[in-house]
């Protein structure tokens, strides 16, 4: 499977090359066309995993150093963001309008600032694409300025850590009713962190027709009925 493969218009094509991708990873070739079809995703994927580790992991990046005789091997990635990222744009071009003449939201929660500032640079490069907006949102941050630049303008993409977001909705900085693509990002690592009760919360204020793509790298009981809670019909896949 090449990019071709996916149907995507030239827009993100070329944004794709531009930004000196050849090939789809395992989980884009794995996660993608499901995601477009527009199925519900469970997906099993290990983060920061060596390659050594698991022989059947594909990985993406390795940056070998050689450092006094020793070899450091430095996991970057297997691509993740961005198999959740592209249908996410295109559903949302899809969508047109959703909610009193407003269009489609794309939410994604992850539990830590800095994955979440990962995605939004990830989210960032291919929006642009098609001119939607990109916003992230977490503590330890202004909630005023963060509070403006959604309520200013508005975004289609908002990634953010789940109590900052249920504090943004509690502002009335943006509208859950227009959610219609949720991606819920190391949902294990949520659950570890005690973000349970505002998961569940933000879900259950979700429209229920909305598609719906969960990532974990395990899957105990809890993460487990939560996945099978939040999602319908869902297709699993495992790298
Ligand atoms: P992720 O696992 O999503 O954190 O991605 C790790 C890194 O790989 C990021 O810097 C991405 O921009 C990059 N990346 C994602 N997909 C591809 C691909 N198909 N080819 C090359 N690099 C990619």
């Amino acid at each position: 499977i090449s990019f071709a493969h996916f149907g995507f218009d030239d827009a993100l094509l070329d944004s794709i090359i531009k930004y000196g991708y050849s090939e789809p990873t395992g989980i884009q070739k794995q996660a993608v066309p499901v995601a477009l079809s527009g199925r519900d995703i469970i997906g099993i994927a290990k983060t920061g995993k060596l390659v050594n580790e698991n022989k059947n992991f594909v990985i993406l990046v390795l940056f070998i150093r050689i450092l006094d005789d020793q070899l450091v091997v430095v996991y970057l990635g297997s691509g993740k963001t961005a198999a959740f990222i592209w249908p996410m744009l295109v559903h949302i071009m899809d969508q047109g309008e959703l909610d009193k003449g407003e269009g489609s939201i794309g939410l994604i929660l992850a539990p830590t600032r800095e994955l979440a500032n990962q995605i939004y640079i990830e989210a960032k490069k291919f929006a642009k694409s098609y001119s939607l907006r990109v916003a992230a949102v977490y503590g330890g941050a202004s909630k005023m300025d963060q509070f403006k630049e959604l309520r200013s303008g508005g975004v289609e993409i908002l990634v953010g850590t789940p109590g900052r977001l249920i504090d943004m909705v509690k502002m009335k900085a943006t509208n859950f009713r227009r959610v219609s693509f949720l991606v819920l990002d190391e949902a294990d690592r949520m659950f570890d962190l005690g973000f349970e009760p505002q998961v569940r919360s933000i879900c259950d204020n979700l429209r229920p027709d909305r598609q719906t793509l969960l990532f974990s790298a395990t899957f105990p009981k809890k993460v487990e009925r939560l996945a099978r809670e939040v999602t319908v019909e869902p297709v699993r896949i495992s790298i």
